[in-house]
């Protein structure tokens, strides 16, 4: 059974995530997706917890994806779950410039062990991040295009609660 990890932040899980897990699932047994802590990113929009129960949600009823938050490198998540190897999206050239190197850090750490592969966005969901979503958010505009209703009822609470009504 080949296993395959797809870590990241996801400060939201957007359609451009949903899009690259449903492409993972159509090539591997088992996705599982880790929630990890990006030291480069201080300020978070959802709690580590939150984001855990939104993608819980959202994949209820597929049985190919399973869900953990990790504060490890991906690399000692992938290793832990039996993963043969990590998942990641690609939107542009910026996104391969990082994503390169990112491979051959893990690869290196992982003394050889993890592979990565990465998958490209369809063209609808190319320009869909969680930080577009997240400034959205902050300029009181309609994200609905951009996430799952798990994650849209999830930010309209939110939103209740920054414009406090
Ligand atoms: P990170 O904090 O590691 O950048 P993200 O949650 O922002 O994590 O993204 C996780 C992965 O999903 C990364 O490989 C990123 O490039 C990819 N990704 C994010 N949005 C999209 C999208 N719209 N299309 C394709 N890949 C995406």
């Amino acid at each position: 059974m080949k296993k395959v990890l797809y870590p990241g932040s996801f400060d939201p899980i957007t359609k451009g995530h949903i899009n690259i897990i449903n492409q993972a699932c159509d090539l591997f047994d088992e996705v599982v997706i880790a929630i990890l802590k990006n030291p480069n990113k201080k300020n978070f929009f959802f709690e580590g917890d939150e984001r855990l129960e939104i993608i819980k949600e959202i994949y209820k009823d597929n049985p190919n994806v399973k869900i953990i938050l990790s504060d490890k490198a991906a690399v000692d998540v992938a290793l832990e779950n039996d993963c043969s190897g990590i998942v990641r999206g690609l939107r542009s050239v910026t996104d391969f410039d990082y994503e390169i190197g990112l491979s051959q850090v893990n690869k290196d750490i992982s003394s050889g062990r993890i592979n990565t592969v990465c998958l490209f966005a369809d063209s609808n969901y190319q320009f869909i991040s969680s930080s577009v979503v997240r400034e959205l958010f902050y300029l009181d505009k309609d994200v609905s295009k951009y996430v799952d209703d798990v994650v849209l009822e999830k930010i309209n609470q939110k939103r209740r609660r920054y414009n406090g009504t």
